[in-house]
């Protein structure tokens, strides 16, 4: 047997017949850009997380580039992030002309830690936070980082590219965020057909910000009251988007069992499983497991090589090493957690639709490590 850290091809019967259906009807009708899969699909997108404004655009990245620009962040501004997070948030700050600065995370949950966060706000003069929900849930205070943000009157972005469909206290994570966006990059939990994502936001006036700078800061056919770019949606990503939503819940479900069999299986070998945040409904996005001890990480890794099972390490390293960052971060508060989240993490194979037995494949797997 082999069990791939991910496969995002195991569509239901069914599926790609729809989708192949669509694809000749649009294309049929030379329909590929706007139009009533893209209104739906943004229609739909509001109804599920819950915020009364959403924007498509063409990816994750897009998403917080158009959210930063339309709270009016540039030149000469700095923005906090966390210290674990996938590269494009780093990114983001940069191409809008801002200063990022680097904050480190709580390995309880994967998200800012508090105390360092207050800190950057103390000395720094903020212009936005980007909060960064990992792994298929939100930050574990996330009432107080919204709160925190708001009394400093510092804009706060929410990053929640792996918590969509992830609910707190029954509530979709991103329904009280002021302005988020998520990425339906084809492995993320609501994936395209190719690269896609969108900006949500209670704001109306933020929202139309958005949609204008994403479409060249167009006023009019010919008339541009703004310089944006180019970042419309493709209406057959929005037709993929929409049949996959149908089965959003199902995959959903089958991602929560196998994280559930993990966080449930894996204490009897001695590895500490991430917890889901009191009061979250995780979206079984990732597994995340901690392994302190560096040998018996590398031993594991071994094992599941060696046995054919796929692993991830979701982040192998942080913002402030990399060499891309050296000529753009002006600093870092708190403390090193952030390395040894990423030092120590492991993620094992979870995707939706993967078998019992496969599952059970990794736990033998890890079973048999004897480090
Ligand atoms: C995937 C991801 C992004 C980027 O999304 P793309 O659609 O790939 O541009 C940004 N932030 C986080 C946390 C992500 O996981």
């Amino acid at each position: 047997m082999k069990v791939p850290f991910i496969d995002i091809a195991r569509f239901e019967p069914g599926f790609l017949e729809s989708w192949i259906d669509k694809v000749t009807t649009l294309s049929a009708a030379a329909q590929f850009i706007g139009g009533p899969e893209v209104a739906a699909l943004e229609d739909r997108l509001s109804l599920r997380s819950g915020a009364a404004n959403v924007v498509s655009c063409a990816n994750g990245t897009d998403a917080l580039q158009l959210a930063l620009r339309a709270l009016g962040v540039g030149p000469g501004d700095t923005v906090a992030i966390p210290n674990a997070t996938f590269w494009a948030t780093f990114e983001a700050v940069v191409n809008v002309g801002a200063t990022p600065i680097t904050v480190d995370i709580c390995l309880a949950d994967g998200g800012m830690d508090l105390n360092a966060l207050e800190d950057s706000l103390r000395e720094e003069r903020l212009k936005a936070v980007i909060a960064v929900h990992l792994y298929g849930w939100g930050a574990k205070h996330l009432r107080a980082l919204r709160e925190l943000c708001e009394r400093a009157g510092v804009a706060l972005l929410e990053d929640g590219a792996q918590c969509f469909g992830a609910f707190l206290d029954d509530e979709p994570v991103l329904q009280g965020a002021h302005i988020a966006t998520t990425s339906f990059y084809p492995a993320k939990v609501l994936g395209a057909a190719g690269d896609a994502g969108a900006v949500f936001t209670r704001d109306a006036q933020l929202a139309d910000t958005v949609r204008r700078l994403g479409n060249h800061g167009r006023t009019a056919h010919y008339g541009y009251g703004d310089v944006g770019w180019n970042s419309r949606l493709d209406t057959l990503q929005a037709a993929f988007l929409n049949l996959s939503l149908d089965k959003l819940d199902a995959r959903i479900a089958s991602r929560r069992r196998a994280a559930d069999r993990y966080r449930n299986e894996l204490p009897a070998f001695g590895i500490d499983v991430m917890a889901v945040p009191a009061g979250y409904t995780e979206n079984g996005y990732c597994n995340v497991c901690l392994i302190e001890n560096a040998e018996r990480k590398a031993a594991v890794e071994a094992r599941l090589r060696k046995r054919g099972v796929g692993f991830g390490n979701i982040y192998p390293g942080t913002m402030s090493s990399q060499p891309g960052a050296r000529a753009y971060l002006k600093a870092h508060y708190g403390g090193g957690q952030a390395e040894l989240l990423c030092s120590q993490v492991l993620n094992l194979p979870l995707f939706p639709y993967i078998t019992e037995a496969e599952i059970a494949y990794v736990l033998e797997s890890i079973a048999s490590v004897e480090v």
